[in-house]
């Protein structure tokens, strides 16, 4: 009886607006930001404290970047 069909919605104004990412490997929601950059520009370094992984994530200032669509033109 602990089926989830579909993620849950990230908090919203848990921590002053900023929202941290999930553990991909855990799941966990106890990370920590480790560095502002990531392999990537739009990527940023967490650390899990749940399983003591590294892992990067989109940064929340990219995360609202336009997915696949027409472009905009005029
Ligand atoms: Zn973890």
């Amino acid at each position: 009886m602990t089926r989830h069909p579909e993620p849950a919605p990230a908090p919203q104004g848990a921590d002053g607006g900023r929202s941290a990412p999930a553990c991909p490997f855990c799941d966990s929601a106890a990370v920590e930001l480790v560095s502002p950059w990531g392999g990537q520009i739009i990527t940023a370094q967490w650390r899990c404290l749940a399983c003591s992984s590294y892992f990067e994530a989109v940064r929340d200032a990219f995360d609202d970047a336009p997915a696949a669509g027409p472009p905009l033109s005029g």
